[in-house]
């Protein structure tokens, strides 16, 4: 199994402990063929994630496509990465599990964790709701709040993966995470009848939901199943909006910002590593990154409560950005989390 450094190019042989390139980059999956997951494998770990519904929500005054992506095992998209990573792990031989997470990936990570019969460790920030944490502990991983800002919770994590030569289970930092989330598109295609809408409205923190979209896209364009991509547009808390202020600025990377808090928990991140990455493939679209207010966020998600679909507040920050989407063009949306975590 070979990974290629985004940033220098270089390309190595993935052991258990291999996470972040000796230059700092993040890795990807390398396209050689080296990078297969064995069926059975995954069919062992799979808790039935993915294939998710689509339904028709209104935001405003215009219809969108919504996938509920909260009808997952435990409750969030973040399984769809989750299961790629930990049978990864189980490939690579790895021991034990540790991974960081503002919640939704922590669980998702423990309950597969549990499914393949390895310890696991969760670094989370201090202030994360007790909605969040009973499943980890009752999946049996063990939880280390950590006071301090998320990146203060990952750097925990990492030391912690330095120290003991533990399997990094990073949602962030592993590429198996967005052979995951590649998915998502996929399925979407399937479901729309064969096409996909014309933009891709898709929450942003560390772009794992993004980046995987358009590995997804551009595999259907490939196979010539579309015409062109979707334009992929990502969607900031104001509060926490380094890749939209990278973007607006013409940018190739993401300089750090300081988080001033938002109820988009799951996104509030302010230096995301995959940062140029996600400049980048937003570019590639022709897409946008744009920002949302905590109350434009909690009034989509009350609108969507309105509609009978109860999603935590950074699952409701696609809702609330559609009314900047161009007139007349056809979007989708995930409802990435369930609100009874929120
Ligand atoms: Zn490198």
């Amino acid at each position: 199994m070979r990974f290629v450094c985004g940033s220098c190019e270089a390309v190595v042989e993935a052991g258990p402990t291999t996470w972040r390139c000796p230059c700092g980059g993040p890795y990807s999956l390398s396209d050689d063929g080296s990078s297969e997951l064995p069926a059975d494998v995954l069919a062992r770990l799979s808790l039935g994630e993915g294939r998710t519904p689509i339904v028709d929500v209104v935001i405003g005054d215009r219809s969108v496509v919504a996938k509920l992506e909260f009808a997952s095992p435990t409750l969030s998209f973040k399984d769809r990465g989750a299961v790629m990573v930990v049978a990864a792990a189980v490939v690579l031989g790895a021991r034990r599990l540790v991974a960081d997470s503002s919640g939704n990936a922590g669980t998702a990570i423990a309950a597969y964790a549990a499914r393949a019969g390895l310890p696991c460790e969760v670094y989370v920030a201090a202030t994360t709701s007790p909605a969040k944490l009973t499943p980890m502990r009752a999946h049996g991983a063990v939880v280390h709040a950590i006071a301090g800002t998320r990146e203060d919770v990952a750097a925990a994590a990492i030391d912690a993966v330095e120290d003991t030569g533990a399997f990094y289970a990073s949602h962030v930092w592993n590429p198996w995470f967005l052979e995951g989330t590649k998915a998502y598109v996929h399925e979407l295609h399937a479901q729309l009848g064969g096409r996909l809408p014309d933009a891709l409205v898709l929450p942003v923190g560390n772009g794992t939901l993004v980046l995987g979209a358009l590995r997804g896209a551009r595999e259907l364009l490939a196979a010539g199943q579309i015409d062109a991509l979707p334009r992929l547009i990502a969607v900031q808390a104001a509060a926490s909006a380094p890749i939209a202020k990278a973007f607006a600025a013409g940018a190739s990377a993401v300089a750090a910002v300081t988080n001033e808090g938002t109820v988009a928990e799951g996104i509030a991140i302010a230096a995301p590593p995959r940062g140029s990455q996600i400049l980048a493939a937003v570019r590639e679209t022709c897409g946008d990154v744009v920002t949302v207010t905590d109350e434009e966020v909690l009034a989509a998600q009350d609108a969507l409560a309105r509609q009978g679909l109860y999603v935590e507040p950074t699952a409701a920050v696609p809702a609330a950005a559609v009314r900047q989407v161009d007139d007349g063009a056809t979007v989708a949306i995930p409802l990435s989390g369930a609100g009874l975590k929120g």
